[in-house]
Formats: structure tokens, sequence, C-alpha cells
């Protein structure tokens, strides 16, 4: 078979620990043998960071603004203890998920993925609910106090023209906790585009929920933003019959426990924080999370939402062989392939694309898979555990198998 042409390249960012070597395990055995792939490769595993002083992130980030998809391994982000293992290096550098997401902005969407044999803790879900959460301002960024004697507290706010703006937050008769909070206008703005955009893109209706009956002004204007920017949308959102609503927080939180999934649920930074945890741990485990970064003006990078699987990597130092699930960087992999043909108007990017999820599922479903899903399975399902490696092998075969149609249906 002729391997799968593409046009543009991928950027493609390298990580650490465990995922790098999946990472090569996935290329060699799952995407080299099919397609003919371009990438524009960047290093950015801790040691390749600290020795180009992070530029390797930043070059990254860019490249992914200029060519529109990127796919990236996780990464470690250094704290105190990661200092102590690797000495060499010169600075705690930062997290290369918030170097990238300062240089792209944007929002992330993670979805768990489904499989037919792990039951969701929650009954009535059918479909996978993708969590958007708007990463920025309110308590997040928010200044706050303690104070412990009777008196008032103001909100001013001081104009550049001169003009001041002040309002009496409360008199107390006692101590008391306060706090100032915001959020800015272009911030909600592109969170609202990029939920919309994303929501055209995947064919899925978009909720969206605040506190608008307490926090009129506050999350008024959230409410007043989406309602606004859904207007250039409409017309998509109508000929794709996809929805766009609107509804209070409580009201959100009873009807996901009473629907069947398969929608995408914006929610504010604190909301979706909370939100996201409970939507990924009813569905199954971090393992099986994906997580998209899409900018208003539809640039995407894909990655697994677990980090580098630290433990997983000492035993595979130690000559071990681990069951670590691949499943989430096979899936960021096939979401950027996907995107690249979709853009690039390549059909059998796209079809390839397609076949490497049905080839994951597929082995997943005959009971092939790695230790943390065989924990999960439903009972009574003749269960296969295999290393890492082994169950790569496994989805490799059925995409040969897949390969002599084409990888059409
Ligand atoms: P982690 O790598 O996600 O792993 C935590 C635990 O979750 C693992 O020990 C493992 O449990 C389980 N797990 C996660 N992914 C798995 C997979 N694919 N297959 C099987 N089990 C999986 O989180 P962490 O240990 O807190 O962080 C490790 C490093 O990753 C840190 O240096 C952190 O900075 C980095 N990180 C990077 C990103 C990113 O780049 N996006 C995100 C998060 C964390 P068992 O040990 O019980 O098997
Ligand atoms: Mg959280």
């Amino acid at each position: 078979m002729e391997k799968i042409r593409m046009t543009i390249p991928l950027v493609e960012m390298d990580g650490d620990e465990m995922t790098h070597i999946l990472w090569h395990i996935i290329k060699e055995k799952l995407i080299l043998p099919f397609v003919d792939l371009k990438t524009e490769y960047y290093d950015l595993s801790l040691l390749n960071r600290n020795a180009t002083e992070d530029r390797v992130t930043v070059e990254a980030g860019k490249a992914a603004l200029k060519h529109g998809v990127a796919v990236k391994c996780a990464t470690i982000t250094p704290n105190k203890k990661r200092m102590e293992e690797y000495p060499q290096l010169t600075k705690m550098w930062p997290s290369p998920n918030a170097t990238i997401r300062s240089i792209m902005g944007g929002t992330i969407f993670r979805t768990p993925i489904s499989v037919d044999f792990v039951e969701p803790a929650v009954r009535s879900w059918q479909k996978p609910i993708t969590i958007a959460r708007h990463a920025f301002g309110d308590i997040y960024k928010a200044s706050d106090f303690l104070t412990d004697e009777p008196g008032e507290c103001e909100l001013i706010f001081h104009g550049e023209s001169g003009a001041e703006k002040r309002i009496t937050v409360q008199k107390v008769k006692g101590k008391a906790v306060w706090m100032g909070q915001f959020n800015l206008d272009d911030s909600i703005r592109n969170f609202a585009k990029a939920c919309f955009r994303y929501a055209v893109d995947t064919r899925q209706d978009l909720w969206f929920s605040a506190k608008d009956t307490i926090s009129k002004i506050y999350d008024g204007h959230f409410r007043s933003v989406f309602e606004e920017e859904y207007e250039a949308y409409r017309q998509d959102f109508e000929r794709l019959q996809i929805y766009y609503f609107y509804t209070l927080i409580d009201d959100a939180v009873a009807r996901v426990m009473r629907s069947k999934g398969g929608f995408i649920w914006a929610c504010k930074n604190y909301d979706g924080d909370v939100m996201s945890d409970m939507v990924s741990s009813a569905f199954s485990s971090i393992a099986m999370m994906t997580s998209v970064l899409v900018t208003p003006d539809g640039k995407y990078e894909f990655e697994a939402a677990h980090g580098t699987v630290t433990k997983h990597y000492y035993r595979y130092l130690r000559g071990e062989k681990t069951s670590t699930n691949p499943v989430a960087t096979i899936f960021a992999w096939s979401g950027a392939l996907r995107k690249r043909g979709e853009l690039d108007g390549l059909t059998d990017l796209v079809s390839f694309a397609n076949a490497l999820e049905r080839a994951c599922r597929h082995t997943l479903n005959s009971g092939k898979m790695t230790g943390d899903l065989a924990a999960m399975a439903k009972e009574g399902m003749n269960v296969t555990v295999l290393n890492s490696e082994d169950f790569i092998e496994a989805i490799s075969e059925k995409l040969k198998e897949d390969s002599e149609s084409g990888f059409v249906l």
C-alpha cells in the first residue's frame, strides 16, 4: 500500500518519561507504516528545555500558531523534588503547557474516551461529556484579605481617563474576610468563540452555565457575551441542528446527571475545575481522557490529559515491562492527524485517523487491554492484560487488516 501523503507538517512536541517511551512506539508501530508523516519536531523533554533555556517551548508554541495543528507528549513540570532529581537544571522552568497556552491563547476541551465495557458511574450517560473550562481570572486571580475590626470595605476603580467608580461592599461590626475578583471581556469573548467553534467542529450541543440570578452583573456579563458571540455561529448551529443553551449552574448539574451525554459543557473557571474532575472520574480514568487546546481562530493542540506516568517509567528503567495505557496519547495523534486532514482536504488522512481510533476500540472491546482498564471492565468479560508494547502491537495488527480496504469502513 502506498503511504498516505501529508502536505503541511504537524507540530510534534515530544516529552518526558513513560509517555516519551510510548510516543516513539506509537509512531513506529501505528503511524509510520501507513502515513508519510510530516512533522516539525520540537524536543520538549526537561533536559532539552534546560539546555535551550526553555526557548524550545516558545518556538514550539509559535510553530503551533503558524501551522495550526500540534500534538504534544506529556512533559515534566519541575518542582522542588525534580530539582533534586535533575541537579543539572539551572532554573525551575515553568510548565510547558502554561507557556504554550500563553502563546496560543484558547480554551482546553477535555473529553473522556468511552469504551463499551466500562460502565460510567452515572447510568444514563451513553456518550462522553466534554468539559470546557474558562481557565482565566475569577477566584484564581483574586485579591483577598482578612480584617479584624469593625469597618467598611469599598471597591474602587480608577479609570485612566480620571473617571472613578466606587461601591460599598459591606459595613461590618467584627472580623471579616474580603475578596476582589475580576475577569476580562476579551478573555470571556475568546472563551465563548472557542466553545462555539468546537461545538461546530464536533457537531455537539453546547451548554453554558453560570449563576446570573445571584451574580447579576458579573455572571450576567458572561451570559450576555455568550449570547452576543453566538450570533456569528447561529447559522452553523441551525445547519448542523445542534443547540446552544444557557442555564443556571444548579440546573446544569441536575440536567447533566440525567442526560445521555454527548455535548459540551462550558464552565466558568471554578466550576470547570471542580466539574471536570467529577465528570472524568465518573467516566473512567485519567488514562482515558483527551485534551485539546482550541484558539478562537481555529488552531489546535492535542494531548493526553494525564502526566508522564513517572512510577511506570522507573519500573521501565529497571527493565520491567509496564502496562501503561497509551490510548489517550494515541488519540492525541489521531485527533491531530484528523484535524490536519480536514484542514488540508486530505480525506485519506481523515479515514486513517478514524481507523486508528477504531482499531484501539476494537482491541479493547476484544478484551485486550492495559492493567488500569482491566480493573474497570464489566463483570464476566474475558480480559487479557497486556504490557504496553504488546497492546500497541495488537492495535497495529487490526490497523494492518483495515489498511487492505484503504481504511474505509
Ligand atoms: P500522572 O503521570 O498522570 O500519573 C499519576 C498516576 O495515574 C500514575 O502513577 C498511574 O497510576 C496513573 N496513570 C496516569 N496515566 C496513566 C496511563 N496512561 N496508564 C496507566 N496509568 C496511568 O501524574 P503525576 O504522577 O502526578 O505526574 C507525573 C509528571 O507528569 C509530573 O512531573 C507532572 O509535572 C507531569 N504532568 C504533565 C502533564 C502534561 O504534560 N500535560 C499533566 C499532568 C502531569 P498507578 O501508578 O497507580 O498505575
Ligand atoms: Mg481541579
